[in-house]
């Protein structure tokens, strides 16, 4: 039986210190809030989610955190390569070809560092940040506000906290969305990604050597992402059936083994530490606010890590998540109609890539992608998807409306080579 503590007051709780907490809680301290984070881990600790993409820079911005990830030493990234598994045909996307994107390059981040110089310009800012502190319990009430239970880091003594608001950003764990049982799963991305950091792996070199490289299998998708010269995140995602009577490492190692693409940079290649497995991460909310509640990143919805969008949309959705917090803590009300229009955002914006991903595990949009021809400037505007622009620019919008019927003629008709290695 735990101990109780003292009582915690504040204007906002924010449950998890992951990119969408830190982000959140660093917007509301600068404006003045009392703001509380509560993260179960104690950074740095090991997270996935290591390839960022352009748009994220004038987040970093914005936050006053970008001379340190700049200084922090991390890989820049210029581009993406996909392969087949074979190596047979690739394509590559340079994000400085794209022209509707403002921003030429990204970082390809260790999490634990970069999670931790979040988090701790959280505090700079003024944020208070609980570490080794879960929150075991919460219930929020439109007019009497939140109240909560936390465990202090001894793990013997229980604190009650009391808030007007609560930003949910506890990641996959979705406290409150579970709790509340909006989870949706999305049956055609009922996954799992088996993945761990390597030594020795042999990757791309001169401008190319930030480059994320994602290798395309017939069943199955691999990523390779460096973070140092000696270290590189590697990653396979197949549908979760592809675990049936296998165990994770037997079925990773043999997908390596099976496709040259992979045997030949992985020849030398060493696990550092060990493999991590993760199921069924692909999930919407039903809802993403409701009275005194926004659900920001993760714990608002997750897709497919494809196109490495994942921190990004939880960074853009803890600003105007926050921002709307701010709103209504100014306004004194529980549910505002800005609070309605991050939430359609966040769904928009998820809409966007959902349907980039869908069509990513079909052959026919991977031998478009693998065919990028000056058409209408159409994998530019592909390109400004994939470093992340989504203001809803109409040069992008139709240009991504003609790349999918390009891949819908391609499925009926064929209109480009077929590429036996997806088949
Ligand atoms: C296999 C895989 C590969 C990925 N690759 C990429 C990639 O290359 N690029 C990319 O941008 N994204 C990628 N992502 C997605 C990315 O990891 C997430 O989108 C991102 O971390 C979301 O940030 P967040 O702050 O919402 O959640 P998180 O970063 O998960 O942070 C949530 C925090 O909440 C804490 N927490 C949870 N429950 C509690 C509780 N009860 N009390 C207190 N604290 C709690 C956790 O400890 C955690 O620190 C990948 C995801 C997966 C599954």
């Amino acid at each position: 039986m735990a101990n109780q503590g003292d009582a915690i007051s504040c204007d906002v709780a924010v449950i998890g210190g992951g990119p969408a907490g830190s982000t959140a809680a660093t917007i509301l301290a600068r404006q003045g809030f009392n703001v509380h984070v509560f993260e179960k881990e104690r950074f740095p600790r090991f997270h996935i989610g290591e390839s960022l993409l352009p748009y994220n820079k004038p987040l970093f911005e914005d936050l006053g955190v970008l001379d340190q990830i700049e200084n922090a030493g991390f890989m820049v990234k210029h581009g993406a390569q996909f392969h087949t598994g074979d190596g047979s045909r690739s394509t590559k996307f340079r994000f400085r070809d794209g022209s509707f994107t403002d921003h030429p390059t990204a970082y390809q981040v260790e999490r634990s560092r970069f999670d931790t110089i979040l988090l701790d310009h959280a505090a700079t800012c003024g944020a208070t940040v609980w570490q080794e502190t879960p929150v075991t319990q919460c219930a929020v009430d439109a007019k009497n506000g939140v109240t909560m239970t936390v465990l202090a880091p001894s793990g013997t003594e229980e604190r009650p906290v009391s808030a007007r608001f609560l930003i949910d950003a506890s990641g996959v764990a979705n406290f409150s969305g579970n709790r509340a049982k909006l989870r949706e799963d999305h049956p055609h991305l009922r996954k799992v990604a088996i993945y761990g950091h390597f030594g020795g792996v042999q990757m791309p070199s001169g401008e190319e050597a930030g480059d994320i490289v994602i290798v395309r299998l017939k069943d199955a998708w691999c990523w390779l992402i460096p973070l140092s010269e000696q270290k590189t995140s590697v990653g396979l995602v197949f549908d979760k059936t592809a675990l049936k009577g296998v165990t994770p490492a037997d079925l990773f190692y043999s997908a390596v083994a099976q496709n040259p693409a992979l045997q030949q940079r992985m020849a030398a290649a060493e696990v550092i530490g060990k493999l991590h497995t993760i199921t069924d991460f692909s999930y919407t909310n039903r809802a993403v606010v409701s009275e005194r509640l926004v659900r920001i990143g993760d714990a608002a919805a997750f897709l497919d890590p494809i196109f490495s969008s994942g921190v990004y949309l939880a960074m853009i959705g803890g600003k105007a998540g926050a921002e709307a917090v701010a709103d209504a803590l100014r306004t004194n009300t529980a549910l505002t109609s800005k609070m309605r229009r991050y939430e359609k955002r966040c769904l928009s914006n998820m809409h966007t890539y959902r349907q980039m991903i869908e069509r990513f595990y079909t052959p026919d949009m991977m031998e478009v992608l693998m065919s990028p021809r000056e058409f209408f400037k159409v994998p530019e505007a592909v390109n400004a998807i994939l470093a992340g622009r989504l203001d809803g620019s109409w040069a992008v919008h139709w240009r991504l409306r003609l790349f999918y019927l390009l891949v819908r003629l391609q499925k009926a008709r064929g209109i480009l080579p077929r590429i036996p290695a997806l088949r």
